[in-house]
């Protein structure tokens, strides 16, 4: 998988994509990821990407013409399933859509700055807008971490224990069962007796009806019949 990201912060991001699993998924030869400074793609001689909104209204806005030319530089060299655009306006990210995500072969992920973009670069040039929350970052960048990393790690071979991956919270619509390791006594605080006995099927019953107790009571919203009908 590739994932083209354009941004006005590329220090932000090369950092975060140089670490961890994302630096495995790429040794692995798994994931690419290139992060494009969108100030290369300018015509302003000062470099500049953002101008005044027209109605005079506050804050900046980015321009079409760097956004155009580095996401058209990008598409005549190969074919795109997604462009996406980080906005505190679009699809709320989740498990689901890290899932699809991850099944594909190309990706952009275009991070806004200052007020956001030109609405026209996300009228004709934007295929999915996805928000990582209800609240405002400053810029996209922490989005385009989190969609990558949500999404490269579930490419198969990128985890080494790929049951890791299936079975962490969300991947059934159940939040995870509790964890322990070793020792199984520490200052009083034991590990439940179950998980020493060796009993397998035992076990794999008490992680469900942990994940269904825990469920219910944090969030019951994954439970309801409208969550398992989205
Ligand atoms: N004026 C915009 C907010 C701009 S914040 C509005 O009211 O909707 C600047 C940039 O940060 C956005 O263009 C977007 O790329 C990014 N951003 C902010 N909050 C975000 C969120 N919750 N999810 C994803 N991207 C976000």
């Amino acid at each position: 998988m590739r994932i083209d990201i354009i941004t006005v912060l590329p220090e932000m991001l090369e950092g975060f994509v140089n670490q961890s699993i994302l630096l495995r998924a790429q040794n692995k030869g798994l994931a690419e990821i290139h992060i494009h400074n969108l100030r290369d793609y300018t015509l302003d001689k000062h470099k500049r990407v953002d101008d005044y909104p027209y109605g005079g209204f506050a804050g900046m806005v980015m321009q079409c013409q760097p956004i155009d030319d580095c996401i058209s530089a990008l598409m005549a060299q190969r074919h795109y399933d997604e462009v996406i655009f980080t906005s505190p306006d679009g699809e709320i990210f989740d498990q689901p859509m890290a899932n699809t995500l991850s099944l594909c072969e190309n990706i952009i992920i275009l991070c806004g700055h200052y007020k956001g973009v030109d609405y026209r670069i996300r009228e004709h040039l934007i295929t999915k807008e996805i928000s990582i929350g209800d609240y405002v970052l400053t810029g996209g960048e922490i989005a385009a971490a989190a969609i990558a990393d949500a999404v490269v790690r579930l490419i198969p071979g990128v985890i080494g224990d790929e049951q890791s991956a299936l079975s962490d919270s969300f991947q059934d619509g159940l939040l995870a069962a509790p964890i322990y390791t070793r020792p199984a006594d520490y200052k009083g605080w034991k590990v439940p007796e179950i998980l020493l006995s060796g009993n397998e099927a035992k076990i794999k019953d008490w992680e469900l009806s942990q994940s269904l107790e825990r469920t219910k009571r944090l969030r019951p919203n994954l439970l309801s019949t409208d969550a398992n009908n989205e």
